[in-house]
């Protein structure tokens, strides 16, 4: 009887605080939202309509940063029980249209953009916290490959003044992988000494840039992911020089399955956070975002409840 109750209890309990049910969630499901028109992602009323339990938010352009603007997220994540588990920074003039135009002009490695764009990157962490927001995310930009040069060492400091930035605002920071080897980028985590610096692990980027097999990377930084982007993508025939191609997620060369279960093995109970930037077809992007939550939810039942 006894027994009865207690079960009474906690069922009563579970349903009358969904929130606490959605973060004690083992793998939730997400996508990568964006509140206005710029950046990648879906947009954030369309991802509410998903039934997912969590999202990353791509951040708004510095106008579109208001007060008003915090609370209409914050309400809307409210009313359709999503959790916000990281905001997405990015800077204008960054442009991925060739590999070598990304060394250029991505994150905060470009010495001639690297001062203005640290402080807007400060913004940011405080636009995040506004939103209760405990990790910011950015692609930080090619890291030199020459450990003993100036610029390298230069880097590594901006690294750590970034991480000391969003740690006074509670925040870690996520590196979004693909732009090194899982070697170099294991090496500068080591380098930056910061214990806020995290990972947000992108299998399909570690193929479009010709930068490693993503399982093989993933054993070697998996005790740094925090986040991962469910995306998949096929080599180029020229890995490094000229861009693999993004696909839909189980169906490339990332061997999806394998990479579940390979975090499941580090004991990562993280979000899974779907990536599918299709700007030019709305309605496939959408369509193709459905279609991975009920993949990945097979993928996650399969592995939670595996025999050990
Ligand atoms: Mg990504």
């Amino acid at each position: 009887m006894n027994r009865l109750i207690f079960c009474v209890i906690l069922l009563v309990l579970l349903f009358a605080n969904p929130i606490s049910a959605a973060e004690n969630e083992k793998l939730p499901i997400g996508v990568i939202a964006r509140f206005d028109d710029h950046g990648a992602g879906l947009p954030f009323d369309k991802a509410m309509e998903l039934g997912i339990s969590v999202i990353q938010l791509k951040v708004p352009v510095a106008a579109n940063r208001t007060e008003e603007n915090v609370k209409k997220i914050l309400d809307t994540l409210e009313k359709h029980n999503v959790r916000l588990t990281c905001v997405v920074s990015g800077f204008a003039g960054e442009s991925y249209k060739t590999i070598p135009i990304v060394k250029e002009t991505v994150g905060l490695t470009p010495e001639k953009t690297r001062k203005a764009r640290f402080e807007e990157f400060k913004e940011v962490s405080d636009f995040a916290k506004r939103l209760g927001v405990s990790a910011v995310q950015l692609h930080f930009g090619a890291v030199p490959h020459d450990t003993a040069s100036k610029e390298y060492k230069d880097v590594v400091q901006t690294a750590r003044n970034t991480c000391d930035y969003v740690f006074e605002n509670g925040q870690s920071l996520y590196l979004e992988t693909g732009q090194e080897t899982a070697a170099a980028l294991l090496q500068f985590i080591r380098d930056v000494n910061r214990l806020n610096l995290h990972v947000n692990f992108d299998p399909a980027n570690m193929i479009l840039y010709g930068c490693g097999e993503p399982v093989e990377a993933l054993r070697l930084v998996g005790g740094f992911v925090r986040s991962t982007h469910c995306k998949d993508a096929c080599w180029a025939k020229q890995p490094g020089k000229e861009w693999g191609e993004e696909v839909l997620f189980g169906t490339g060369d990332v061997n999806a399955p394998l990479f579940l279960k390979t975090l499941h093995d580090f004991g990562y109970t993280g979000p899974l956070i779907i990536e599918r930037e299709n700007r030019e077809n709305p309605e496939q992007q959408y369509n193709d975002i459905q279609k991975t939550i009920e993949y990945l939810k097979q993928l996650r039942k399969n592995i939670l409840h595996r025999p050990n």
